[in-house]
């Protein structure tokens, strides 16, 4: 199966940045993977419109649950399918960590997303404390069990393991790590979702490089890649995108 690579330019990006974006598609072979780019809000129609009709999907990082009403600030999941998006990541670990998202909010997040016709990537992982304490299948396992509905089944949907100390740390599990973790989520999604958790991407977040991408991506269950830094620029981007 073709995997699937997004990157996620967390608040980064300004109308010049969709230059990037644009030599991203410019550079993809015709063999390459899904590829998905999720800016910031304010860029996901600009970006939308100047990646039509190019292999890239756009997407957004977050979405309310509900569809719409008096909640300053927030964006709807209809409102990015609205303005081109596609994908929608959910559950990112710095919206856990930042505005105290819980498993129950995802999931109400995710059940807007399929709403709205958007595929889910659903974020989950644990904290260096949480590993150190010998956690961190139990707490990661947990987060797939409590963010991710049973409207999910048949709809096209990914989780993305990202510990939370790998990312932006420069820092990455060992594949072994990786591999037992990713098996452990796949065994969930089984048990919870059947046939449909047994075909859903489980892609790896954290400090993925154009240098260790070929090695992450052909681990066991490792589905694609969630990337966060090194998707700011294109060359990066691309490198990553190579290893897949
Ligand atoms: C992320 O925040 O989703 C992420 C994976 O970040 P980075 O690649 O920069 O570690």
């Amino acid at each position: 199966m073709q995997k699937l690579i997004v990157g996620n330019w967390k608040m980064n990006g300004l109308g010049a940045a969709l230059d990037e974006a644009q030599a991203v598609a410019a550079g993809l072979g015709a063999a390459a993977a899904r590829v998905g780019i999720c800016p910031p809000a304010t860029l996901v129609e600009r970006m939308s419109r100047a990646l039509a009709g190019t292999l890239v999907a756009v997407g957004g990082q977050d979405c309310r649950a509900e569809a719409s009403g008096a909640y300053t600030g927030d964006v709807s999941a209809e409102m990015l399918a609205d303005a081109g998006a596609c994908l929608v990541i959910l559950g990112h670990s710095e919206r856990r960590a930042g505005f105290g998202e819980t498993d129950a909010l995802v999931a109400a997040k995710t059940e807007a997303a399929l709403r709205a016709g958007l595929e889910p990537i659903v974020c989950v992982g644990e904290t260096l404390a949480e590993r150190e304490a010998g956690g961190a299948l139990a707490i990661v396992t947990g987060q797939v069990r409590g963010s991710l509905p049973a409207a999910l089944a048949g709809r096209p949907f990914a989780v993305a393991y990202e510990p939370v100390w790998a990312i932006g740390t420069g820092l990455t599990p060992t594949l072994e790590q990786i591999a037992e973790m990713h098996a452990a989520i796949r065994a969930e999604l089984v048990a919870t979702l059947g046939e449909a958790g047994a075909r859903a991407p489980i892609l790896y977040g954290g400090s993925v490089k154009p240098a260790n991408a070929a090695e992450i991506l052909s681990t066991a269950e490792v589905g694609g890649a969630l990337v966060g830094g090194a998707s700011l620029k294109a060359s990066d981007f691309l490198g990553i995108i190579a290893g897949a």
